[in-house]
Formats: structure tokens, C-alpha cells, sequence
């Protein structure tokens, strides 16, 4: 399936005015599909596997900013670490150390949100409230990483009410964090987007609905 290049133009217009950052997300997707994209003036884009990330940003242009979003392994941050702009899953403490080592080692800054444990229905990662809370303590001690936001995914369901009230939830922990500047709140995707805009989020990761359905 070809982007569906209307829908990118229009989507990305309508979030440009509301401040709100798309993160086109290209798993599984071939490079054309990004360049597509990239021709348009897009430069945000999203991975979830390590192998394909580094693939992909050898191939493109350097000036694409790569967002990690999938579940990241402590053993593979090095491989992301030299040039990831954004890693968004960062649900550890021990990912959270590892990067910043890594971040240490190259005499780089890396940019994490906090993946928050909202969903009721699947278990998926994310850390919960008594994590955020060690996390808050010790991150002036963690010299390079910044932590920037948080992220979350609400359950896969057609309750748009709990989604809503899961969303909301995320909103709320956010606003128990000490960032240190304004911060990214990450979520929403293709099928609950909107609902995310309007309970707080400034940053969605859309897939399917530029670049088509997923195997
Ligand atoms: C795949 C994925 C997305 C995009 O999902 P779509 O439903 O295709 O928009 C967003 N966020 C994360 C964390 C993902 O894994």
C-alpha cells in the first residue's frame, strides 16, 4: 500500500497548529515509504526494533530524527545510542542507568520519556507510580540523559471511555514528575489519536494510517 500522502498533509497541518509533534511511525516499513515522507519536510520518525533502526538510519538522510518507541533491551542501547534523538519506552531504572552510561561514553545527552504503565487490559510495559517516584529522586545524578516526558498506550479496546479515562490517568502522573522543562507527553496512535489531543498529549506515534496496515 502507498502512503496515503492527503491524509499525512492534512493530519500533520492540523497538528502543526495545535504545537503538537507526528512521529510518523515506519516499522516494518520500507525506506521509499520514509522518503516519501522525508520529500514532504518530515523528519520525525519511529522504530520499534533495534536491527531495523540501524539499518534504516545508516541508509537515510542524517538529519532525520529517530524516535525508539518499541521495548528497548538494556544489551542494545549501544547499538541505538550514537544517534537516537528520542527513546521513548524507557521502563527501568536499569534501562534508564544503561543509557545513561551510554550517553557517558560518547559524551552525548539522550532524550527519554518515562513509559508509564496505564493500560488496563494488556499488560504492557511501563513503570508504575512507586517507579516514577525512584526514578524523580535520582535523575540530577544522571548526567547524560534528560529526562524529557512521558509515554503511554492505553488498552486496545473500543471503549473510548476507558481509553479516555486512561489517557487522563497518564496526564495526571505527568504532572507529578519534576521536569525539568515543559514536557512531552507522548500518546496517542492511528486509532486513538484524538482522544489522546484532548486529554493532554503533544506528541503522537501514528503508523497505519500514513503508511497502511502492518503484517
Ligand atoms: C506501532 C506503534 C505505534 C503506531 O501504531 P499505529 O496503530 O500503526 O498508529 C505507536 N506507538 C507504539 C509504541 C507502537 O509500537
Amino acid at each position: 500500500m502507498p502512503v496515503n500522502i492527503p491524509l499525512y498533509t492534512s493530519i500533520s497541518a492540523q497538528l502543526a497548529q495545535q504545537n503538537i509533534t507526528l512521529i510518523a511511525v515506519s516499522k516494518t516499513k520500507p525506506n521509499e515509504d520514509i522518503m516519501a515522507l522525508y520529500e514532504l519536510g518530515h523528519r520525525d520518525f519511529g522504530e520499534n526494533y533495534v536491527q531495523e533502526l540501524v539499518a534504516k538510519q545508516q541508509a537515510l538522510p542524517a538529519d532525520i530524527r529517530w524516535h525508539f518507541i518499541g521495548h528497548l533491551q538494556s544489551n542494545k542501547v549501544k547499538m541505538i545510542a550514537p544517534f537516537v534523538h528520542l527513546i521513548h519506552g524507557v521502563d527501568s531504572n536499569k534501562l534508564l542507568l544503561e543509557i545513561n552510561k551510554q550517553g557517558a561514553k560518547l559524551n552525548r545527552n539522550i532524550g527519554c520519556l518515562l513509559q508509564v504503565y496505564i493500560a488496563k487490559e494488556d499488560s504492557k510495559f511501563g513503570l508504575d507510580e512507586s517507579e516514577i517516584l525512584e526514578i524523580a529522586t535520582i535523575q540530577s545524578t544522571l548526567h547524560s540523559v534528560s529526562i524529557r516526558g512521558m509515554m503511554g498506550m492505553a488498552s486496545f479496546t473500543n471503549d473510548t471511555e476507558q481509553v479516555r479515562r486512561e489517557f487522563g490517568n497518564m496526564f495526571t502522573i505527568s504532572k507529578t514528575f519534576p521536569f525539568a522543562t515543559a514536557p512531552i507527553i507522548s500518546m496517542g496512535m492511528s486509532n486513538d489519536y484524538p482522544i489522546a489531543i484532548e486529554e493532554g498529549s503533544n506528541m503522537v506515534r501514528i503508523g497505519s494510517l500514513l503508511f497502511g496496515s502492518r503484517q
